[in-house]
């Protein structure tokens, strides 16, 4: 207990949390609990026995006599005013606090800073006569983001923030506005909004980019998104956000949406009403049935996942239904499955912080994942061990402890090598094998044949390393790990998940906190449309096809016989069009043409269908093939759920209005299905959700009312379930974990001169479609091709010119990028800017189990370029 203005209060933390506990108001102007205390600004200066002290750094102690209501102190904090006003001229939250101490800004004369306010970055404004050199903003950079962009110079008076270049958009700084959202004196704040609009509103929703799914408060104002902020509630970001959650949102009111129903006409896309688009679309898919397809969105809700398979199946008679985890995580999940009995993470986004080691596995996960990036780089620097295999010296594997830097194309060795120096070290978990595995007696012998010196001149990883990582990985307390498309995008993708999870068993790491298999979902829903049945070979909540039982409790619910065989997947759907097998397919939401692999041969797919219809909020590339095109809602302007990556299920909620002439994408199917003779009975966003929670075991327990603040981790059972963060802690979905033998064959492409990989960079979002409609174009303009300086010179390539690709495929171009983050013999190249036509190259190789495209292996050469 200690005496807190003449009262006795419990003692807790620090002076100043004890006195927040107790309702005391105090100024901590440089304080933020979700950071390490600073102690710089001296504001929250109280009286402890006798002496002046900083509450926010010294601890309540028992039998402590602390005022903090004394005239002193009130002269004091008036005093720090004045001197604060002297040197800056703070708003926000400090400028209010300053006129609640009762100062003028009339006691000393101004030593305001002159520096001009620096606009040079897209989305950052920085005025430093703002600054009250609190370092708020220096710790939230460090501390929330791991990048160390800021640094303060000079001392006493002189004191300002400096980011070691002169214009702050050439710094290393990454956009993600931690510096922005704390700042509490606007001497940082938004280019765009440095001062919140009077009547703007706040909606809550999921961001629409990646499937790590964080939690935005978006501000509104004039139906217009006036600045987005991370939710500080949520469990998924705890109000951080990425460059492309916080910033890239000018594609929703973009002049270039869509905002009319294109039909084809004497060759060319011509509006229509929304009452022709419907009636025409729906006459020729039931004219087409037996001949058609539909690829789903991963950018869109369940429930439109969900009514767009229904509609297919139930209307259409046909499981040809697919969508783009096809073209990503089909692999995990199949991988997955086999070892475990479900598909999906094991663990929780949230287990990092519990994990003393991180294996990241084929992922560059500060760009593709940035909220779970900056979560992993806050892990490494407390001290969790960082174990890196990829590739490409991306920013994590420059952070980690070991990077396997593994030629492309040899996971499936090199992951055998590892689980080899597990068993030869003696480190096998014996009791996780003999109480919940399978498979051990045949595995074991096997795996003795594949030491890290056998496979080394294949894996191009030194035997030493590999064993030391296998060493830390076995001894870890809780070794959690993530994969990425660098594993499933590969000949071997779905075997080499497998191998991960054979780790893992190997060690006991799953069924409990900071442990486990967790692949990093691409898209903002692709777990969800998986999940809602947007596979050829499942309905919803993974119930096959051709399971009767399960086939007959939907034809029940939907009053239609359903298909029993399986259906066509993506490439499958392509070959038959270009066979003229498939007629007439609906694609919603996804540019194909762009980002399918071996885009010519895609393209020929397309233009070789009867009938080509494409939902969009652009006119895409493959919209621009279509004969009909329908605008869709974006995410901010529509309700709804999705799935992020650790099986969390959130809400999604309208902060705008669709734009005028557009449809939420849910009511366009909805109108597809009534005008096929399919009426969707459960029309709105909730009622299709209790649908889907009646005839999905895995979210039974699923309404929106239960879905309010942080979602729902799936399985949920039923009503009073509170879902399932964490996968298999007594049992395997399949009973016991089993344990898989792979043998290596090696992709087609394995062993080129020159092997490309492709991927995404931070501040693009697949196709570009929405990113390359905001300011986020102006930081980063185009691809580039990474290419090692020895490749570069031996082709006479300079940095910065422009190069062509070719395979056997066809040719891209871009611009070369010289640079150790690729090895000698391995290039990189995005895909988001039509004009690299990046797919192109890009070849037929896939999966040998799930037809995920190899993009993480494509034989190609690289020369100068005029193009
Ligand atoms: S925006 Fe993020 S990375 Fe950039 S300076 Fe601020 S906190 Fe650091
Ligand atoms: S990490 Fe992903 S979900 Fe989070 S803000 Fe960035 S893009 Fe959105």
């Amino acid at each position: 207990m200690i005496t807190l203005n003449q009262r006795r209060v419990e003692a807790s933390g620090t002076l100043l949390e004890t006195c927040r506990a107790a309702g005391i108001p105090i100024a901590a102007l440089c304080y933020d609990q979700r950071l390490s205390v600073g102690g710089h600004c001296r504001s929250c200066l109280v009286e402890a026995d006798g002496r002046y002290v900083a509450a926010c750094s010294t601890p309540a102690l028992d039998g402590m006599s602390v005022l903090t209501d004394s005239a002193e102190l009130a002269a004091y904090r008036r005093d720090l005013g004045e001197l604060m006003l002297a040197e800056s001229a703070p708003l926000g939250s400090v400028e209010a606090e300053l006129s609640a101490w009762g100062t003028t800004g009339q006691h000393y004369a101004s030593r305001r800073q002159t520096a001009p306010v620096d606009t040079s970055h897209p989305y950052l404004r920085i005025d430093l006569a703002r600054c009250i050199v609190c370092r708020l903003c220096e710790r939230a950079c460090a501390e929330v983001q791991g990048q160390f962009v800021y640094a303060f110079e000079g001392r006493g008076a002189g004191a300002h923030l400096a980011w070691g270049v002169e214009k702050f958009a050439d710094s290393d700084c990454v956009g993600c506005g931690a510096c922005v959202a704390i700042c509490p004196t606007h001497a940082l704040s938004d280019v765009d909004c440095e001062r919140e609009p009077a009547n703007a509103r706040s909606v809550r929703t999921t961001c629409g980019y990646c499937g790590v799914g964080c939690q935005l408060e978006v501000h509104v104002d004039a139906d217009r998104v006036a600045r987005i902020e991370g939710a500080h509630d949520a469990a998924v970001n705890r109000g951080h956000l990425c460059v492309k959650g916080r910033y890239a949102h000018a594609f929703a009111r973009h002049r270039e949406r869509l905002t009319a129903p294109l039909i084809r006409r004497n060759g060319r896309l011509e509006p229509a009403s929304w009452d022709e688009a419907i009636g025409l679309v729906a006459g020729e898919f039931l004219r087409l049935r037996a001949f058609s397809a539909g690829l789903s969105s991963s950018r869109c809700t369940n429930e439109e996942n969900y009514l767009f398979q229904k509609w297919f199946r139930a209307g259409l008679g046909t499981n040809n239904v697919d969508c783009c985890a096809r073209v990503c995580h089909a692999p995990s999940a199949a991988g997955m499955r086999a070892s475990f009995g479900t598909g999906a993470a094991t663990n929780s986004f949230a287990d990092i912080e519990g994990a003393d080691l991180l294996l990241i596995v084929g992922a560059n996960v500060t760009e593709a994942h940035p909220i779970v990036g900056a979560r992993i780089k806050q892990a490494a620097l407390r001290g969790a061990t960082l174990i890196v295999i990829d590739p490409r010296n991306t920013e994590i594997a420059a952070m980690a402890d070991l990077h396997l830097q593994v030629r492309p194309g040899a996971n499936v060795p090199l992951f055998n090598s590892l689980a080899c120096a597990i068993v030869e070290a003696g480190l096998v978990n014996r009791a996780f094998i003999n109480d919940r595995v399978e498979g051990w007696d045949t595995y074991e012998p096997l795996i003795r044949r594949q030491a890290p010196e056998a496979v080394a001149a294949l894996t191009g990883v030194a035997p030493a390393i590999v064993r030391e990582a296998a060493r830390r990985y076995a001894t870890a307390r809780s070794p959690m790990m993530f994969h990425g498309l660098g594993v499933t995008e590969h000949y071997q993708g779905s075997e080499s998940v497998s191998l991960l999870c054979n780790l893992a068993i190997l060690t006991g790491a799953l069924g409990r906190a900071g442990v486990g298999v967790n692949p990093l979902r691409g898209q903002n829903n692709v777990q969800g449309a998986a999940d809602m049945g947007c596979d050829p070979g499942f309905l919803p909540g993974y119930q096959s096809v051709d399971d009767a039982v399960a086939r007959a409790k939907f034809e029940s619910a939907w009053g239609r016989v359903l298909p029993a065989h399986r259906g066509l997947t993506i490439p499958e759907m392509h070959e038959a069009a270009r066979r003229g097998e498939l007629r007439a397919m609906y694609i919603f939401g996804e540019d194909v043409a762009q980002t399918d692999p071996d885009s010519g041969q895609t393209v020929k797919a397309l233009k070789n269908l009867e009938f080509l219809v494409v939902q969009e909020l652009f006119l895409s590339e493959t919209a621009k093939l279509a004969h009909v095109v329908l605008p869709g809602a974006s995410f901010l302007e529509k309700n709804g759920t999705f799935t992020n990556g650790e099986r969390r299920i959130q809400r999604v909620r309208a902060a705008l209005t669709p734009l005028a002439g557009t449809r939420p994408d849910l009511e366009i199917i909805e109108a597809l299905m009534a005008a096929t003779g399919l009426p969707q009975a459960a029309a709105s966003p909730s009622g299709v959700m209790d649908e889907i929670a009646g005839l999905t075991p895995i979210y039974a327990g699923v309404s929106y009312a239960r879905l309010e603040s942080d979602g729902l981790q799936w399985p949920v059972p039923s009503p009073d379930h509170s879902g399932t963060p964490i996968l298999y802690e007594t049992t395997f979905a399949r009973g016991r974990a089993r344990l898989a033998c792979v043998e290596f064959r090696p992709s087609p492409s394995f062993g080129a001169s020159l092997g490309l990989i492709t991927g995404r960079v931070l501040e693009h979002y697949n196709a570009g479609t929405m990113t390359r409609r905001s300011p986020n174009l102006r930081l980063r303009p185009t691809d580039e091709l990474e290419i090692h300086p020895r490749d570069a010179a031996a082709r006479g390539i300079k940095d910065g010119a422009r190069v062509r690709l070719r395979s056997v495929s066809g040719e891209a171009h871009a611009t070369a990028r010289l640079t150790d983050r690729v090895s000698p013999g391995v290039v990189f190249l995005s895909f988001h800017d039509p004009a690299t036509t990046a797919n192109s190259v890009t070849g037929d190789v896939r999966d040998r189990l799930t037809d995920c495209p190899e993009y993480k292996l494509t034989a190609v050469e690289v020369e100068p370029s005029e193009h």
